[in-house]
């Protein structure tokens, strides 16, 4: 929404500009995954939702295109302190998101661009826009897109109690897997504001927190050909490009899709997403 990039510019300016240099820039890692632990036994003892957190960690440190087997299950709940902002991976990949969605107006028209090129793609879900559009969450499904989670009314959650942000996250997930099928593995902070307990909530509802590289300012209406260019100039193996398929009139970024995805398959990129637990 209106304040994402500002938001951006921000966590970039703490954190991520040392760790990766330029906001856009490529590397072949998963960036600032700096980690710290807390003992289980100061989460919920083990019951479903510790054991999907465990499982989620498994493979936090696999390529997020990789396969490999999890690495052992410690008995620690690893919290992030920065976001994943980009991919790993050998090769050109890349991977698309679209946020504050699903919409009626909007988001069909993504997902017929996607199906068209035979890309799937990540969509961060608000709850409330889940409610009325229940079945372009289950075409998602059916299409193979990976789903995650972007709290129920896209607060600003650095000014929410622990309490309302694990609301937040629990409506949406629970909307989730109902419309869905599977609870979301990622969450993505609206406007990009993480703070302490954000993350130490995701890591126990089994989420990774998952930023972008680039974005592409649809929320700003530019116009479709900034819209093209921004991800054209910003393209490189690992980004994650942010788009949004709700929240405004995003006409530009339905028509903008149509000329990029086309083009970033030509110079050889694969769009990928994180592999979903069976
Ligand atoms: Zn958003």
């Amino acid at each position: 929404m209106q304040k994402d990039q500002l938001f951006t510019r921000r966590r970039m300016l703490f954190a991520g500009a040392a760790a990766l240099g330029t906001a856009g820039s490529a590397g072949s890692l998963l960036a600032a995954c700096t980690e710290e632990s807390a003992q289980t036994a100061a989460a919920p003892a083990p019951g479903p939702q510790a054991r999907q957190a465990l499982k989620s960690s498994a493979f936090r440190l696999q390529p997020l295109t990789g396969d490999g087997p999890p690495r052992a299950a410690p008995h620690k709940l690893k919290v992030r302190r920065e976001p994943i902002l980009q991919i790993s991976g050998r090769g050109r990949h890349m991977m698309l998101t679209f946020d504050d969605g699903p919409n009626p107006d909007y988001t069909p028209h993504i997902l017929d661009t996607l199906a068209k090129y035979g890309v799937r793609a990540m969509f961060f879900l608000c709850g409330e826009c889940v409610v009325d559009n229940r079945e372009l969450v289950a075409r998602m499904a059916e299409e193979g897109h990976v789903v995650g989670n972007h709290t129920w009314t896209h607060p600003l959650l650095t000014t929410l109690s622990r309490k309302q942000i694990r609301s937040e996250m629990v409506r949406t997930s629970d909307i989730i897997e109902d419309t869905y099928g599977e609870r979301p593995q990622w969450f993505r902070a609206p406007y990009g504001a993480w703070n302490r307990a954000t993350f130490q909530l995701e890591a126990e509802l089994g989420m990774e927190p998952m930023a972008w590289t680039v974005d592409t300012t649809d929320w700003m209406t530019p116009g479709t050909g900034t819209i093209v260019d921004r991800v054209e100039k910003g393209a490189a193996p690992g980004v994650v490009v942010l788009s949004h398929d709700a929240g405004g009139d995003r006409s530009q970024t339905v028509h903008a899709i149509r000329e990029w995805l086309p083009h970033l398959i030509d110079s050889g990129y694969h769009l990928t997403v994180p592999s979903r637990r069976v």
